[in-house]
């Protein structure tokens, strides 16, 4: 299948770094309910033995991506890393824990001053959701969630701006959050604990942008890199142009990760045990 050879060349020395939303989870109407396509997280427990590292790169807290995915209780992941908050909070199966920073003040006053704000701007009804070291306003259970977007944008981003925090649009989202950590920053933490020969990132949204910039610098250094795009049907990302392989949404992504973990285990050995 697909590229996958790129692994197979040395896969104890391959990151393998996911996106979680959109990429190993379907994007439902709740995020709270957005759990892990059981194909990709089976495939992940085959994969992740034979591989220097997996990791999940996420903006959602860490613990948040561990439950939803089920990472938890992990036959075949006890060396699984999840980066939370775009790599700012760190779960680390081994130990069960997530190391994070305290909270930021400005992210406590905007969130508490969010409800006034969409309310105001027409829109009582968009979900905001606690993220932790970042808050997100949704638009995507409204009636039309473009046009509520363009709505909350310019009142969202002057918020942002009062408190000296940056917003990260997404789809049918605004991620308002503190400065100095993008997805880059965790491809290039992981990169310098691990010094990878191969990095293999999979992300779907403009928040990933960051990553596959990361990875763009990691091939011009001579590594071997790979960008896998979950694409959802019809999608017009600026991604696509990038990526090296494009499978058709999360029910792609489990094929693809399947056929690594078919790939990998007719090659046979064992990068690490637990
Ligand atoms: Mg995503």
């Amino acid at each position: 299948m697909d590229k996958i050879e790129a692994v197979l060349a040395a896969p104890d020395r391959t990151v393998l770094a996911l996106d979680f939303d959109g990429t190993l989870s379907p994007i439902v109407p709740d995020p709270e309910r957005a759990y892990a396509h059981p194909a990709s997280i089976a495939a992940l427990r085959r994969i992740a033995p034979h591989l220097l590292q997996v990791a999940v790169i996420t903006g959602r807290p860490a613990a948040q991506a561990v439950e939803l995915g089920g990472l938890a209780d992990g036959a075949g992941l006890e060396h699984l890393v999840v980066m939370g908050q775009y790599g700012v909070e760190v779960w680390e199966a081994a130990t069960g824990e997530v190391v994070a920073p305290p909270v930021p003040e400005a992210i406590i006053a905007v969130r508490a001053a969010l409800p006034a704000l969409v309310a105001a701007a027409g829109h009582p009804d968009a979900w905001i959701e606690d993220k932790g070291r970042a808050v997100a306003v949704h638009t995507r259970r409204l009636i039309d969630p473009a046009g509520a977007l363009t709505d909350l944008t310019g009142p969202v981003r002057a918020v942002a701006a009062e408190h000296s925090l940056r917003v990260e649009p997404g789809k049918n989202v605004l991620e308002i959050r503190a400065g100095g950590f993008d997805k880059g920053d965790a491809v290039r933490s992981l990169v310098a604990r691990l010094d990878p020969a191969t990095f293999v990132y999979a992300g779907d949204d403009l928040g990933d942008i960051a990553a596959y910039d990361a990875v763009a610098a990691l091939r011009d250094q001579g590594r071997t890199t790979l960008l896998v795009f979950p694409r959802m049907p019809g999608e017009d990302s600026p991604l696509a142009e990038r990526a090296d392989v494009i499978v058709a949404g999360t029910d792609g992504m489990a094929a693809w990760l399947a056929a690594l973990a078919d790939a990998l285990d007719a090659a046979g050995g064992t990068a690490r045990t637990s």
